[in-house]
């Protein structure tokens, strides 16, 4: 039995911690459920918000609509062949338990995405990343309903068209599907990935003699817990922009005038990314602050609500903060966090 809620704060349920209410709101752990509360929504034409753990998301007003909080449960091996394992993992189970139930069951590949807050069926829609691994490389495919007509639809990898922080779910699909389960594809004989960040510093640091998947879930953590500031303390959403990429010529150009200027080749060299954090920081951001709202003083990247921030607040923060660096640099920042 689905049980509908009306006029809930959301605040427990974003990483911002920002009060908004919603209009409606219900929790639905299994697929019939989904379905049922799809249909009840069809009939009261409401707009529809999929939640999973609301850490990379902004609420900058009341949401006037339902907000179904995606709770199915449940881990499971489907298969193995010689080289990998296949373990399905359920939308609502939290990403960094799956993670940390994988470096104990020794599958590999998902160690370096150690203590990413949110829940597993956000993330193939962001293809979220950290420490040089994203979704996209231990993706086998996922489960979506159709929100039309609750019919199941399996995407594979190429269907997702998986992009930095975007899948064909931003994009094309964007509102039109909620994901159920992902199938991910994970090594036995590990390759580690421990040249990104400061990795292979920390292994030392932790007197590791060889990476193990553990050691490097373990390395990642460590360095994650000095660098970010903690949901539960602050309120926050990770990073809040994208970091921009741009033609390697448009960068040349900047260089002469910001002999400092990084950035790493992408597309054959086509193309730069460029850290947003420095370009926030270069523009006087970094440990800004006004009222509750603020940009964290460790990681410019990072927006934070000391306490009371409204969602607004953030928002028209993050508006400044594009339009300096827009002025200074000519280069658009791009929001990273979902905003409603
Ligand atoms: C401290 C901190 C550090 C972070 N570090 C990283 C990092 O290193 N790398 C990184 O990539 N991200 C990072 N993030 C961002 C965030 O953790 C990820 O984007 C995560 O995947 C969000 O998951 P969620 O379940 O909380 O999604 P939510 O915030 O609940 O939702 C995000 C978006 O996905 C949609 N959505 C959610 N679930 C589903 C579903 N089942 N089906 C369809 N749509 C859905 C929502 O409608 C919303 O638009 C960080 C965030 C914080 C707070």
């Amino acid at each position: 039995m689905i049980q509908i809620l009306e006029n809930i704060s959301l605040k427990p349920f974003n990483s911002f911690g920002i009060h908004a209410l919603a209009k409606s709101f219900c929790s639905v752990s299994s697929i019939i459920e989904m379905q049922e509360l799809l249909e009840w929504n069809k009939i009261q034409n409401n707009p529809l918000l999929i939640l999973g753990g609301g850490s990379n998301l902004l609420f900058t007003k009341d949401y006037n609509g339902l907000v179904l909080q995606n709770a199915l449960k449940g881990i499971e091996l489907i298969r193995e062949d010689h080289e990998n394992y296949y373990v399905k993992a359920m939308a609502g189970e939290n990403w960094h338990q799956f993670v940390c139930y994988c470096v104990q069951m020794q599958y590999q590949g998902i160690e370096n995405m150690s203590l990413i807050p949110g829940n597993v069926g956000a993330s193939p829609m962001q293809n979220i990343g950290a420490y040089g691994v994203e979704i996209k490389d231990v993706f086998e495919s996922l489960e979506a309903i159709q929100i039309s007509d609750g019919a199941v639809v399996t995407f594979n990898n190429t269907a997702c068209e998986f992009g930095y922080r975007e899948s064909i779910f931003k994009r094309l699909l964007r509102n039109q599907f909620i994901i159920l389960s992902v199938v991910f594809k994970l090594r036995k004989t590990p390759v580690y990935n421990t040249s990104y960040g400061n990795i292979e510093q920390e292994l030392i640091n932790m007197k590791e003699q060889q990476p193990s998947i553990r050691s490097i879930a373990e390395a990642v953590i460590r360095i994650r817990q000095r660098k970010l500031p903690d949901p539960s303390k602050i309120g926050n959403a990770g990073s809040f922009f994208k970091n921009p990429i741009i033609p390697t010529g448009l960068y040349e150009e900047l260089k002469k005038e910001n002999k400092n200027i990084p950035g790493y080749a992408v597309n054959n060299g086509d193309y730069t990314k460029v850290p947003a954090a420095w370009l926030i920081e270069q523009t006087g951001w970094k440990g800004f602050r006004i009222g509750d709202a603020g940009c964290y003083p460790l990681q410019p990247l990072v927006l934070v609500n000391y306490g009371n921030a409204t969602g607004a607040e953030i928002f028209n923060l993050s508006t400044q903060i594009i339009e300096k660096v827009q002025a200074h640099f000519g280069i658009q920042l791009e929001r990273e966090v979902n905003i409603y």
